[in-house]
């Protein structure tokens, strides 16, 4: 044990730092000029999977480490429709979720918006039309924004959701 923290030790840590995306930046710089004067500093996100293969949650939840850090600019995952904004819904919209998502939707007070979140939703990505499948989500909710990508990486959900908040203009 003595001789591995030795050796450990002696080649030093190994972090890589990271490199800043100018883009990127200027990106969240916006997102959150818009939240403040726009939704007074925060605007509540209720995630709904519809059947998705969790790709895309896998991505969202990306959004929350320190690199994307979204809460710092504002945005929020929440727990309950009720204290949503938003709802960010991904997946096939499956026979079994569908009176779930319409319910969830129904329980965001108004003003709220619906951004859909994957080629699933538009009935764009790998799964095929089936008895068991209601997309695309259009035909049931009113989607104000589409953000698109099999899985869209955390980048492009977050110039999505820049995008979302410039058509609110
Ligand atoms: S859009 Fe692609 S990654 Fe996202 S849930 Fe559908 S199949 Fe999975």
């Amino acid at each position: 044990m003595i001789k591995f923290w030795q050796r450990r030790v002696g080649r030093e840590i190994s972090t890589e730092n990271l490199e800043l995306d100018d883009e990127l930046e200027e990106i969240k710089k916006q997102i959150k000029n818009k939240i403040n004067k726009k939704f007074a500093g925060s605007l509540a996100i209720r995630m709904v999977d519809s059947g998705s293969c969790n790709a895309c949650e896998a991505e969202c939840n990306a959004l929350s480490n320190p690199y994307y850090n979204l809460e710092r600019l504002g945005f929020y995952f929440v727990a309950s429709p009720r204290h949503a904004d938003v709802m960010l819904l991904s997946g096939a919209m499956s026979v079994n979720m569908h009176h779930h998502a319409l319910d969830a939707y129904e329980q965001i007070p108004s003003p709220k918006w619906v951004i859909s979140l994957g080629d699933c939703p538009t009935m764009e990505a790998p799964f095929e039309k089936t008895f068991a499948i209601k997309a695309p989500v259009s035909e049931y909710l009113p989607i104000a924004h589409h953000i698109s990508g099999c899985p869209p990486e955390p980048k492009d959900i977050i110039k999505g959701l820049l995008d979302f908040l410039n058509k609110l203009e």
